[in-house]
């Protein structure tokens, strides 16, 4: 869809809108920069206005005032977006959920937690840890990225190889459609099979169908034991084969099974404090794997006949089992901090890409032979979590030739590498999203009978357009 240039939204709308939220739900001054970068500094915003309502409510009159004036708005959750879809380009208000933070209920009998959408996920994992269940979906910016930002990018993390990624844990939603209706849909159902499942399509909606103000999420029984191992393999084949080897002996135990390029331990011990080397000589690949059961005792012993087995078949040249809770915060500390260490080394190009996951030694190897055929000595750091066949392969410039080396071959290694995913019949973003950053690449790449698909469900839901245009579609 071509954004339509819609003219400055007039102080009177403005002063409207502001009145909605009261002054406490006006963000202005100071208080406005951190709405309006984000976390690479790589794409600068501005709204004509920021507000930040504390309910539902507050959240529809903004709406409807946007809808009447057409006034368009950017939805913003904790702004840790990587695509730059929470970022305003001027005209826009930007509506922020961070004041509506409310465990509505937590129900251990049903399994499921209804929250507001502005809630970290932090601290929907603390309430339901508190009520003794687990939510499990986990990533490194769960400090700060909130559940309804989680919902509308449907996010991934180290968890989804066993509990799957947004997409399978919300149960129910509501949102706030874009002519000021309320969706009540906070069903706590697991069957429902009453026509079209309309929640999905605001989970990885990216704030272009509504704004998401509630959520019905799944939780699960927490794991009475976990154990944490890493391993150093030879190849990525060889990373996989020892996922389907982990699986089959531990009976589908993994919970997590990160691959790791030696580049990525590297710039970790390079820029990150506190990191220290996980195995005593280097490897070419690192397989930081999670496994977990309800039954205390369960795993013992099984994940070391696990690994003793792999390294008799050569699959594993060195492994260790974390032994105390400090190795395995600095094991998930290397996982967690890759993308940070990585920013070190200036911005290059980046991707976060998906094959099915036998695929994924052959991708790079292709990819990699593109990269040193378009940029020579440009350094990939490849890793992802390989249970989902989700590589974030990022390249940035050769040792000792400056952040911006590689600036002026972004646009030719990222279409080499999507020309190489296309062959793959695999995805151009796993899970980070479209936003504005791969908009363009969306447009190119997706078949014409899905954007028409695409396109179609974008206009009956929001004829004028108002909501986050330019990104996405
Ligand atoms: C260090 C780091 C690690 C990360 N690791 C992962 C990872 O492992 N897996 C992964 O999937 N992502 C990861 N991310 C990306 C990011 O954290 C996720 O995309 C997250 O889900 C974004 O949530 P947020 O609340 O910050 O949303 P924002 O960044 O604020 O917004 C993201 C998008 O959602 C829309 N949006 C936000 N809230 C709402 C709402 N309530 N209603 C409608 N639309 C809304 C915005 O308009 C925007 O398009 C990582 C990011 C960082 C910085």
């Amino acid at each position: 869809m071509t954004t339509t240039k819609r003219p400055s939204p007039d102080q009177a709308t403005l002063d409207a809108i502001a009145r909605a939220v009261g002054p406490k739900g006006v963000v202005t001054g100071d208080d406005a920069a951190p709405f309006l970068s984000e976390w690479r500094g790589r794409w600068p915003g501005e709204a004509a206005l920021i507000v930040a309502p504390a309910s539902v409510e507050e959240v529809c009159a903004v709406v409807q005032i946007c809808a009447q004036n057409n006034v368009a708005i950017t939805p913003q959750g904790g702004n840790t977006g990587l695509v730059g879809g929470q970022i305003p380009f001027g005209d826009e208000i930007l509506l922020a959920l961070g004041r509506m933070r409310r465990v509505r209920e937590i129900e251990p009998l049903n399994n499921t937690m209804t929250v507001d959408a502005g809630i970290t996920l932090a601290a929907a994992q603390t309430a339901a840890a508190e009520a003794g269940r687990l939510f499990p979906l986990s990533i490194g910016s769960e400090g700060s990225c909130q559940i309804g930002g989680v919902i509308s990018t449907n996010a991934g993390g180290v968890n989804v190889l066993r509990y799957g990624n947004m997409r399978d844990l919300v149960l129910g939603l509501e949102a706030v459609l874009p002519n000021g209706d309320i969706w009540n849909g906070l069903r706590r159902l697991r069957k429902d099979n009453t026509g079209y499942d309309l929640k999905q399509l605001f989970i990885g909606g990216e704030g272009t169908l509504g704004i998401v103000t509630g959520a019905v999420l799944k939780l699960f029984a927490l794991p009475a034991e976990k154990i944490t191992a890493c391993a150093g393999v030879s190849s990525a084949g060889d990373a996989v084969a020892l996922l389907a080897h982990a699986q089959a002996a531990t009976g589908g135990g993994a919970t997590s099974f990160e691959l790791m390029g030696r580049r990525c331990i590297d710039l970790a011990l390079k820029h990150i404090p506190d990191v220290r080397d996980p195995l005593e000589s280097p490897h070419p690949w690192y397989v930081l794997m999670e496994f977990s059961s309800g039954q205390t005792g369960a795993l013992d012993g099984a994940i070391e006949a696990m690994l003793a087995s792999a390294l008799e078949q050569d699959i594993v040249k060195d492994a260790m089992i974390a032994q105390s809770e400090a190795q395995t915060q600095m094991l998930w500390r290397i996982r967690h901090s890759i993308s940070e260490a990585i920013n070190g080394e200036g911005l290059g190009a980046r991707h976060d890409v998906s094959v099915a996951t036998s695929d994924i030694p052959a991708f790079l190897d292709k990819a990699d032979a593109a990269v040193e055929r378009l940029a020579p000595g440009a350094r990939v750091v490849a890793f992802g979590h390989i249970g989902d066949g989700n590589i974030h392969y990022d390249v940035v410039a050769p040792e000792g030739a400056g952040k911006h080396a590689l600036d002026d071959k972004r646009t030719e290694i990222e279409t080499a590498v999507y020309d190489i995913i296309d062959g793959f019949n695999g995805s151009i973003s796993a899970e980070h999203g479209i936003g504005r950053h791969r908009r363009a690449t969306l447009a190119k790449r997706k078949s014409a009978v899905e954007l028409d698909m695409m396109r179609a469900i974008k206009a009956a839901l929001d004829p004028q357009g108002i909501m986050n245009p330019g990104k996405m579609l």
